[in-house]
């Protein structure tokens, strides 16, 4: 019996980090229409990173640019600082 609650697994998509897992959870995208985008940080090294909603990839966000989706090319998420410096911040879908 394990009654522990394990959350799902989530390989983190930094290529240094072998072991993290990204906790991923849905925030509404702030910066556009307001739908949810589902992301997280990587709970070893901290790196942002978004699920991909057309091919379920998960994005790597380092850095305040826009990155586009590695696995389907398709959509193109970006990191929104939410203060000053930085420490706070949301996720957006440019397109
Ligand atoms: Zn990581
Ligand atoms: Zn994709």
């Amino acid at each position: 019996m394990d009654d522990e609650y394990e959350p799902p697994w989530h390989s983190c998509p930094t290529d240094n980090c072998e072991h993290g897992s990204v906790d991923l959870a849905e925030r509404p995208d702030v910066e556009g229409d307001g739908s949810p985008i589902t992301g997280g940080s990587c709970d070893q090294c901290d790196t942002p990173a978004v699920q991909c909603s057309e091919c379920e990839n998960l994005i790597a966000l380092l850095g305040w640019n826009p990155v586009s989706c590695d696995a389907c090319g398709v959509t193109v998420y970006q990191l929104i600082p939410a203060d000053k410096k930085g420490t706070e911040f949301s996720f957006h879908r440019v397109s």
